[in-house]
């Protein structure tokens, strides 16, 4: 097994190679179709009667909520299951997550393309979905909206998890952090500790405290393993340091608060 050094400078030499032009491409032309389907989706929707302002404040409420789910939900996959081996995914999805814990200031090194590409690239087929709701019924049109919110909030998501890690904020980002409107650094330096199994939501963070106190991931981690007996972050007992005999004491404690999980903090 590799030691945890060995990882961290492998894996700090790997993300050092940066992105390659295909992935520049693929990052570029997914935002630029993202944000066509955006315009030309709410070009649609105000070629109707317009909607009143109190739905699309509260569903604009709700989506920002909704995405900030999603965020933690994704994350907690990606932090809990499989390994950087898994097919497919493993590559595209687990590693990227994994490798935020080692070198979590790799992402402010990142520009507005790479921070941004892959969530428009996720979202574009569901921004599709949403040009064939209903938009001549209002039902269908408060659901196009919804979903167009939602996606923009999943769009933020990264650039408010990078504006998280940086040490010099713009003033309006500051502004932005301190009215707990989008993720601050403070917050989410909670889920920087290690196991980093807490704090898993990085759009506004606004779930991360009744996702934790209603230990709604643990919950629902104990039900996978019972359903497919897949074991929680199995493989990262290398990357946190502890010798495997003590890796499943380390998961029983992973949810404690991190006062009451001394062994594992100091990894
Ligand atoms: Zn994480
Ligand atoms: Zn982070």
């Amino acid at each position: 097994m590799e030691t945890t050094h060995g990882t961290e400078t492998k894996k700090k030499a790997e993300l050092a190679t940066g992105s390659t032009t295909a992935m520049r491409v693929i990052d570029v032309s997914s935002i630029a179709s993202f944000f066509a389907l955006q315009i030309w989706l709410g070009y649609r929707i105000s070629a109707h009667h317009p909607l009143a302002l109190w739905p699309m404040f509260s569903l604009t409420i709700l989506a920002y909520l909704f995405a900030d789910f999603i965020s933690g939900f994704f994350h907690w996959m990606a932090d809990t299951w499989g390994t950087v081996n898994t097919p497919l995914a493993g590559k595209v999805f687990v590693r990227p997550f994994r490798e935020h814990h080692v070198d979590e200031m790799a992402i402010t090194r990142h520009d507005f393309f790479e921070v941004n590409g892959a969530n428009c690239l996720i979202s574009i087929p569901f921004m599709t979905a949403a040009h064939f709701l209903p938009l001549d019924s209002l039902w269908g049109r408060y659901a196009a909206f919804f979903v167009a919110m939602w996606l923009l909030g999943i769009f933020c998501t990264n650039q408010f998890h990078k504006w998280a890690h940086l040490e010099e904020r713009p003033a309006y980002v500051e502004w932005m952090q301190r009215h707990r409107l989008i993720l601050s650094h403070e917050h989410h330096q909670v889920h920087h500790q290690a196991p980093h199994t807490r704090y898993y939501c990085i759009t506004s963070g606004w779930l991360n405290e009744p996702l934790y106190r209603s230990r709604f991931f643990p919950v629902l981690e104990r039900i996978v393993t019972r359903v497919t007996g897949m074991v929680p972050r199995k493989d990262d007992a290398g990357w946190l340091g502890i010798a495997p005999a003590r890796a499943d004491a380390a998961l029983e404690s992973a949810h404690l608060p991190a006062e009451a999980a001394p062994a594992i903090d100091k990894a």
